[in-house]
C-alpha cells in the first residue's frame, strides 16, 4: 500500500535530534546573537561555526542539492519535513546551509554552471565562505518579465551590463549577485565599478547596473536562457518558503493553544468559548491542509521533476500566504493586547504575510497558473447541456436498461414515477 503517511524511523531519529539542537543550541543563539550565523565578524561566526559542523556531522548540510548536485541526495519530501522544523527558527536556515536566497542561487548553478563557475562559486556558497543574491525585479514591474530592460551587451572579452533592479534580497552585503538580464543570467561580483546600491530599500537593494563589465564566463548557462534558468531557481524556492511557512503556523497554533488554555474571561478558561474553539478548529483544518499540499507537492517533485510539480508549487504558493495570513491573525487575535507587541513572534508572524503574498511572484499570477494548467485536463461540453445534465444522462442510461424497460411494466413504471419525482424538486 503505497499512501503511507509515517516517517522512516532512521530519518525520524534525525529530525528528533534536529528538533532537539534547534531549542537548545539554535533559539538560545537567535535571541542573544541575531544575525550570528550569517555575520562577517570573526567572534560572531566562533559561535555559529560549530553548530554549523554539528549539522554536517549529522550529514545534514545542504540537504537541498540532490546528489548530483553535491548535496546528499535526500529529496524535497525529507526536506520539506525538516524544514517543518526549522522555519520555526530565525537563522536554523542558515545554520542549515538552506537558506534563501543562496540555496536557489546555488541550485541555479548546479544545474547550470560549468566545472569552472562551480569551482569558483558553487562549493564556496555552499561552504558559506561567500554569500549572494538575485536580481530579477526590476522598478517598473516585477510580475511581468517581458517589462525588464536589464541588458548585457558583448564587448570583446567582456560582456557590459546596463540596467536597474530593485527588491534585490541582501544585494548590499552578497559577494556575487545573479543579474537576469533580458539576454542571460549572469553572475556580479558586488564590489565590481558600476554596481551602485543605492540607499533605500535598506535589506532588499535598489541597484543600478553601470556600464558594469564581467567577464564573458560569467554568463551562467546559455546566452538568452534567464527565463530558463529563473524558472528553476524560483520553482525550488518557493516550495522551500512553503515548507518553512508550515513550521510557522505550527507556531502560531502552538502559542494560540496554549494561551487558550491559560487565560479566563466570562467565568471560564476561554478554550470553552465556541467562538475560540472556532479559531482552534478552523486553524488545525488550515495547517493540515497545507501541509499535505506542501508534502504532496515535495513527493512529486522527488518522483518527477520541479517543472512536472509546477502547478502544485503554484497552489502551495498562495496557499501559504493564506494559510499564514489566517492563522498567525487569530493568533495574535486570541493573544489580546499582547498579540500586538513584539514581546511574542506574533505580531512579527502576521505582518509576513502580505510579504509571503509578494516575494517569488504575486498570488494573482500563481493562481493563473494554477487555473491555466488545470484547465488543460478539461474541454467544452459538445452540445446546449452540461455533461451532468441529469435528464439528458438518465436518457443515456435508459438505454442501458432499453429491453428491461420494454419486458416489464412495473419497473418501466418505477423508473418514470422515480425520474418525475426528481424532475419535481426543480
Ligand atoms: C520580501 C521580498 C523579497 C524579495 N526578494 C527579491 C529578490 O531577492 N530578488 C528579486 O529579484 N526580487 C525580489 N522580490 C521582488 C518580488 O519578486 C516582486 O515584488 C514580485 O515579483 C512582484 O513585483 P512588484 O513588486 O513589481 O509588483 P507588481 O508586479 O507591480 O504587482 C503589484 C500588484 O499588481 C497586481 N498584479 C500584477 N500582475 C498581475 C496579474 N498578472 N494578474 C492580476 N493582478 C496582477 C497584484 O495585485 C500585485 O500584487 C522580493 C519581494 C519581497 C516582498
Amino acid at each position: 500500500m503505497a499512501w503511507d503517511f509515517s516517517t522512516e524511523p532512521q530519518f525520524q531519529e534525525q529530525l528528533d535530534w534536529v528538533d532537539e539542537f534547534c531549542r537548545t543550541e539554535v533559539e538560545p543563539l537567535d535571541l542573544v546573537f541575531p544575525g550570528a550565523a550569517y555575520s562577517r565578524d570573526r567572534k560572531a561566526r566562533a559561535l555559529a561555526d560549530p553548530l554549523k559542523q554539528q549539522v554536517k556531522d549529522r550529514g545534514l548540510w545542504a540537504l537541498f542539492l540532490d546528489r548530483e548536485l553535491g548535496g546528499p541526495g535526500f529529496g524535497q519530501l525529507k526536506l520539506a519535513l525538516l524544514n517543518e522544523i526549522l522555519g520555526r527558527y530565525r537563522t536554523a536556515p542558515v545554520i542549515f546551509g538552506t537558506a534563501a536566497p543562496d540555496t536557489g542561487n546555488m541550485e541555479m548553478l548546479a544545474a547550470y554552471g560549468t566545472d569552472a563557475q562551480k569551482g569558483r562559486w558553487l562549493y564556496p556558497l555552499m561552504n558559506q565562505e561567500i554569500f549572494s543574491a538575485y536580481s530579477m525585479t526590476e522598478p517598473q514591474g516585477g510580475s511581468d518579465p517581458s517589462l525588464f530592460q536589464t541588458h548585457a551587451t558583448r564587448d570583446g572579452d567582456e560582456w557590459v551590463i546596463n540596467g536597474e533592479k530593485w527588491f534585490t534580497s541582501a544585494g548590499a552585503r552578497a559577494d556575487i549577485i545573479f543579474v537576469m538580464c533580458t539576454n542571460g543570467m549572469f553572475v556580479v561580483p558586488r564590489d565590481t565599478p558600476g554596481v551602485e546600491i543605492m540607499e533605500y530599500p535598506a535589506i532588499h537593494n535598489h541597484i543600478r547596473y553601470n556600464g558594469v563589465r564581467v567577464p564573458i564566463d560569467h554568463l551562467l548557462g546559455p546566452e538568452d536562457g534567464a527565463r530558463v534558468l529563473a524558472q528553476r531557481r524560483l520553482g525550488g524556492g518557493r516550495i522551500h518558503h512553503a515548507m518553512r511557512t508550515v513550521a510557522q503556523v505550527k507556531l502560531a497554533f502552538d502559542i494560540m493553544c496554549e494561551r487558550v488554555l491559560s487565560r479566563e474571561s466570562h467565568g471560564k478558561v476561554i478554550a470553552h468559548h465556541q467562538m475560540v474553539q472556532e479559531a482552534i478548529a478552523d486553524s488545525y483544518a488550515e495547517i493540515n491542509m497545507l501541509r499535505l499540499l506542501v508534502l504532496w507537492t515535495a513527493w512529486t517533485i522527488d518522483n518527477s521533476s520541479t517543472r512536472e510539480a509546477r502547478t502544485q508549487i503554484a497552489a502551495c504558493k498562495y496557499t501559504c500566504a493564506k494559510v499564514l495570513r489566517e492563522v498567525s491573525y487569530r493568533a495574535l487575535h486570541i493573544m489580546g493586547s499582547l498579540g500586538t507587541t513584539d514581546l511574542t513572534p506574533l505580531q512579527a508572524m502576521w505582518a509576513s504575510a502580505p510579504t509571503m503574498a509578494i516575494a517569488d511572484g504575486v498570488d494573482e499570477v500563481h493562481k493563473v497558473t494554477v487555473a491555466r494548467n488545470v484547465l488543460k485536463g478539461y474541454q467544452p461540453h459538445p452540445g446546449l447541456w452540461p455533461t451532468e445534465y441529469l435528464p439528458a444522462k438518465r436518457e443515456q442510461a435508459r438505454k442501458k436498461y432499453a429491453s428491461l424497460l420494454a419486458a416489464d411494466a412495473d419497473l418501466a413504471a418505477w423508473a418514470d414515477a422515480a425520474a418525475r419525482a426528481t424532475s419535481r424538486r426543480y
